[in-house]
């Protein structure tokens, strides 16, 4: 039950911590590599000779119907040696075109429809494990991969300084020149200035929520959850 239920996190955190199109193409990647190894195995085929080839009738010179024409054109055939396999197709308007064979032996022969599907699964898993690990094209992007906008809300920041102690090349405390204001305010000097795992845990660490981060493209709140008022 316990085995169940890690299988079943390992599975969720797998597809997680990949892109689907990276997990498109590792599966595609392990069909090709089987298919491309089948390709190499060697099978037994039976090995024939043509003996015979030509058309058949849709009618017979007593005026009957052919039904059979695999048959009727190996029960006309009157040459030398068996012919043990015929194929026929028809043949409008005449009837029908057939080749008779002989089996001679057998010969070792390989799937090349296998390698030449194989080969191009390979190529086409490696551009999509490509793509998917280099831009990422479908997976969910979290907070701490989004564009975002800082901003500090100066009515509400006391002056502690955690955030310039916790990311200093982004936040930092305004020069002190006039006299009369009780404490330097933080200021975004460098918005990319650190990663934005570090930029949130800064604003989620300032005591009054004076640190605001919204993402830069939909504007969505990243931080504090709702304005404070
Ligand atoms: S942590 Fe908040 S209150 Fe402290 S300086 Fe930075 S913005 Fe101001």
């Amino acid at each position: 039950m316990d085995n169940g239920k890690n299988r079943k996190r390992g599975i969720r955190n797998l597809l997680k911590s990949y892109d689907p199109v990276v997990i498109l193409g590792m599966i595609v990647l392990v069909s090709g590599v089987i298919l491309l190894t089948y390709g190499f195995v060697p099978t037994t085929q039976p090995k024939t000779l043509l003996l015979s080839a030509g058309p058949v009738p849709l009618s017979d010179p007593h005026g009957n119907y052919i039904t059979n024409p695999e048959l009727y054109f190996k029960t006309n055939y009157n040459g030398t040696g068996s012919m043990d396999l015929v194929y026929c197709s028809p043949e409008a308007p005449s009837g029908f075109y057939c080749w008779g064979y002989q089996y001679i032996g057998t010969m070792i022969s390989y799937s090349m429809s296998s390698r030449f599907y194989g080969a191009g699964m390979i190529i086409l898993a490696g551009v999509s494990i490509f793509t998917g690990y280099k831009f990422e094209p479908l997976k969910p992007k979290g907070p701490h991969l989004r564009p975002i906008t800082i901003k500090v809300d100066e009515d509400i920041c006391v002056s502690n300084g955690v955030c310039v102690a916790l990311a200093p090349s982004v936040f930092q405390l305004q020069k002190q020149n006039n006299p009369t204001i009780f404490a330097p305010l933080a200021y975004v000097v460098n918005p990319n200035g650190a990663d934005n795992d570090t930029i949130i845990q800064a604003a989620q660490m300032c005591p009054t929520g004076a640190i605001i981060i919204e993402d830069a493209e939909t504007g969505e709140r990243i931080h504090p959850p709702f304005p404070k008022s």
